[in-house]
């Protein structure tokens, strides 16, 4: 048996200002790997890809992995990355030879010229190869298009935000593959969305409606579905299918398909008042996190949630509104994460571990989209670590996956500990923090710039979450952006009932 295995991942934020470029498909801006390199990295980890690989070696199969790239969410896919990536992942499946191809995608890629990168890339593989059956993984995010499914022989997406079960919607979408190639089950498939933009803030799969709704898609298999997969979606995309969608294989049996489609379309409509994020202003969300009570002896963190700049979600991470006005309120024993600025790395950096400096930091990348503006922050402090920034995910969220911030600091400014980091990483794992010599266990107040993903890493132990409207392209208020070609009318953008 010989399997094609490939990867090609990235979340766009069309409001985002950060540039996709083909080096940012790789740790530390190396570009995509590829081959021995690709396998290596990947084979062990909880990622789509891994599951691929250990199904593949479980098999006996021969592995072909033509290229494996994943980027970080920013703004749309520079074309000659996107044509680098699909031609690499066409040329290898035109020299054919394959019993199955097995992808590791996101669903929701927009490139300069393209709504649905995946899509086009699934035509283009179904106009080389006609017959070799294509499993697809996609993130919950994913905005979903015609052209994913009438190309792919099956798909199912993560049923976890965090998503902490990418490994297991790879092994699915492979057993399933590997099962139709044996002939056992034929899959058919049935998807639909829903006008809705179910807000990020309100995806966490902790909380009502999406729990119930991932967990009515689980408990599909005892309904005769061999996947069912409900996406929330990523509003942050001014593109027409942006928004809620659902996929439901079955072993043949296109009406069950349908059926099932329908009832989790309508759970989820129904619940849409559920999916509306009720905003605070960011002075009040400071002044009630300061008046929480002391901290105990065992309590974790309480978490400041800069939910509008997470670099996860597209963000330029260098907005420094949220943290201004935590120094402005006189917060101590915090632990800010992080600051993206590479030249203000290199100032603290040349001035060595334990020199005091004065920095400007972050503000510095425009953000044209939104009408809302963050200026650099001037702090001064002790530069209390450097590092290199490299350090392994402890899971649950991409376990054992390498990570690389590029060159990074601690600053201490006595009340606050600033790390200031030089490549995007949201804080989803202990280990960004921890490499850095700080423990949020022993932190009063952690700021993380992230939305649901820190729950992965931090979730367990933090004693409170206080979520502080701040400035970025991942603004939790739609109004401050501009969709012009989202399908109208759309829920809760102008539909009633809001
Ligand atoms: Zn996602």
């Amino acid at each position: 048996m010989r399997l094609l295995i490939a990867m090609m991942k990235h979340e766009t934020n069309t409001f985002s200002p950060v540039p996709t470029p083909l080096g940012r498909f790789g740790r530390g801006g190396r570009g995509p790997l590829a081959g021995d390199a690709a396998i290596a990295f990947y084979r062990g980890t909880g990622t789509a890809t891994g599951a691929y690989l250990d199904l593949a070696a479980a098999a006996g199969a021969e592995i072909v992995l033509p290229i494996a790239g994943e980027a970080p969410p920013s703004g749309p896919v520079e074309e000659a990355a996107y044509r680098h990536m699909t031609d690499t992942i066409c040329e290898a499946i035109a020299r054919g030879g394959f019993d199955g191809i097995m992808l590791d995608l996101h669903g929701a890629m927009v490139t300069e010229s393209l709504e649905d990168g995946e899509g086009a890339l699934l035509k283009r593989i179904r106009s080389i190869d006609a017959k070799t059956p294509v499993a697809v993984a996609l993130d919950m995010h994913a905005n979903l298009y015609d052209d994913i499914i009438r190309n792919a022989t099956v798909v199912a997406g993560y049923r976890t935000y965090p998503h902490v079960d990418v490994y297991e919607t790879g092994k699915l979408a492979g057993e399933i593959l590997l099962r139709a190639m044996r002939g056992e089950v034929r899959p058919v498939m049935a998807w639909g969305n829903v006008p809705m933009l179910p807000h990020v803030m309100r995806q966490g799969t902790a909380d009502h409606p999406n729990k119930q709704l991932q967990a009515r898609c689980a408990a599909m298999s005892g309904d005769g579905a061999l996947a069912a997969s409900l996406f929330t979606g990523f509003p942050h995309a001014d593109i027409s299918n942006a928004g809620l969608s659902v996929v439901v294989v079955t072993d043949g049996d296109r009406s069950r398909a349908e059926r099932l489609r329908d009832e989790l379309l309508k759970q989820a409509w129904d619940d849409r008042e559920a999916f509306v994020y009720q905003l605070e202003p960011l002075e009040k969300s400071v002044a009630r996190a300061g008046a929480l009570p002391p901290k105990q002896a065992g309590d974790g963190p309480i978490v400041l949630l800069d939910h509008y700049d997470n670099c996860a979600s597209g963000g330029t991470m260098d907005t420094t509104v949220v943290l201004a006005e935590i120094l402005r309120q006189g917060l101590e024993d915090v632990a800010a994460f992080a600051i993206y600025d590479p030249a203000a790395v290199q100032q603290a950096i040349a001035a060595g571990i334990g020199a005091e400096v004065t920095l400007s930091i972050g503000g510095k990348m425009a953000m044209p989209q939104i009408p809302a503006e963050s200026p650099p922050l001037t702090v001064t402090g002790i530069v209390k670590t450097i590092s290199n920034g490299r350090y392994r995910n402890l899971g649950p969220m991409g376990r054992g996956v390498q990570m690389d911030m590029g060159p990074s600091v601690v600053l201490d400014t006595g009340k606050v500990e600033i790390a200031l980091i030089s490549r995007h990483q949201e804080p989803h794992d202990l280990n960004c923090l921890l490499s850095l010599g700080i423990d949020p266990m022993q932190k009063r107040y952690v700021m993380l710039k992230s939305r649901i993903h820190w729950r992965a890493g931090l979730g367990a132990v933090a004693k409170a979450v206080v979520e502080c409207a701040g400035v970025g392209v991942c603004t939790s208020d739609y109004s401050q952006l501009s969709f012009k070609k989202v399908r109208r009318p759309i829920f809760p953008l102008d539909l009633p009932n809001r």
